[in-house]
């Protein structure tokens, strides 16, 4: 994630990817919560993420006027922040100089032997002497075309986007409830907003279906992960005439550790780069190379701790 940070600093001195550190504010609103949020800035201090600050309730209502009265206290972080991954994407495809060619689905694997030689699609195949499974959620199913098993589950999550919310002041840092995780944050004249509860896997999609239900749940008041509870102002804009909303879905691609897996699988000349958990913005640069690293053998399979065929523990906690 630092190289990814690091390198996304860089970029955006040179080319305008929408990249702002305008902070993560985790706000709590039980004490069980405020005491969970000390401990993890102590941990995180330990780790060497020695710049979150936690805030008591009137310092943080201090600092960001719009909180509820009954916060009990937040965590900061100033470095924290977001881009815009569609501006990433087209300028990282750009400035990698390589052919792309859209809307064209791999069908199948060539083959030599045990050796994976290219792939087959509708229009031909494509010949490779290292073929990368990186296609997101249908990381598994193509996996499965070439006789790899990948730990791989997928789960939808659905971002709320609302084009016009003149309540939201644009310097506002990404506000996320701890005790449930539902946050929202600036993003033009209006704001995102997500809710990533636990939730069951489900078939991987490539077309993924929205539901009502969720944008009601995070603009509902009476909801129990309503965006109101930490931000009183949500309440105005669930009543407001001029509310506008509308839901994008995707899925998170998740392994049992919820680490991405990365580099050279069981089959020779067959790599996969995929996995990323619901981190992979935040872990593509670094994930990536590092998947470059271990296809090419300047990462050692035995230095590599996102090697696809490594033991992992299950991890249950579900993340942002
Ligand atoms: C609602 C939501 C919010 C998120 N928020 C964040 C966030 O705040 N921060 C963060 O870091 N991450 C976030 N993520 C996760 C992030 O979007 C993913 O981890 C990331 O997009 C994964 O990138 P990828 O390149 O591995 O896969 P994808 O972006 O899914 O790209 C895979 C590509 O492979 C293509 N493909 C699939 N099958 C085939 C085939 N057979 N042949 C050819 N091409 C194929 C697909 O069309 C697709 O273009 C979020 C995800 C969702 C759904």
């Amino acid at each position: 994630m630092r190289e990814s940070v690091a390198f996304f600093d860089d970029l955006q001195q040179r080319v305008d990817v929408g990249l702002r550190h305008q902070g993560y504010l985790f706000v709590a609103r039980t004490d069980e919560g405020a005491r969970a949020q000390r401990d993890l800035v102590a941990a995180q201090d330990g780790w060497g993420l020695d710049d979150v600050e936690l805030l008591d309730g009137s310092e943080a209502r201090r600092r960001f006027p719009y909180l509820a009265d009954d916060i009990v206290n937040a965590r900061f972080r100033q470095g924290d922040g977001w881009l815009e991954p569609r501006r990433l994407a087209l300028e990282l495809a750009r400035a990698s100089g390589a052919r792309f060619e859209t809307g064209r689905m791999v069908t199948g694997f060539m083959r030599e032997g045990d050796r994976i030689r290219g792939v087959t699609t509708a229009d031909g195949s494509v010949a490779a002497g290292t073929v990368v499974i990186a296609a997101g959620p249908l990381s598994g199913p193509l996996g499965k075309l070439a006789g790899l098993d990948l730990p791989l589950a997928t789960v939808r999550r659905q971002k709320l986007i609302l084009p016009e919310v003149p309540q939201v002041p644009p310097d506002a840092p990404m506000t996320i409830e701890f005790e449930t995780g539902a946050h929202w944050r600036p993003a033009g004249t209006g704001a995102h907003a997500l809710w990533t509860a636990p939730a069951p896997a489900e078939p991987p999609l490539d077309d993924v279906p929205t539901s009502a239900a969720f944008a009601f749940g995070l603009l509902d008041p009476t909801s129990d992960h309503a965006l109101a509870r930490i931000v009183p102002f949500w309440r105005e804009v669930w009543s407001s005439s001029r509310l506008q909303w509308w839901l994008q879905a995707g899925q998170y691609t998740y392994t049992p550790d919820r680490r991405p897996l990365l580099g050279p699988t069981r089959i020779p000349g067959l790599a996969v780069n995929t996995g990323y958990s619901g981190h992979g913005i935040m872990g593509s640069i670094g994930g990536s190379r590092r998947a470059v690293d271990a296809i090419t053998g300047r990462l050692n399979p035995g230095d590599n701790p996102f090697r696809p065929d490594r033991p992992m523990h299950a991890r249950s906690f579900d993340v942002l």
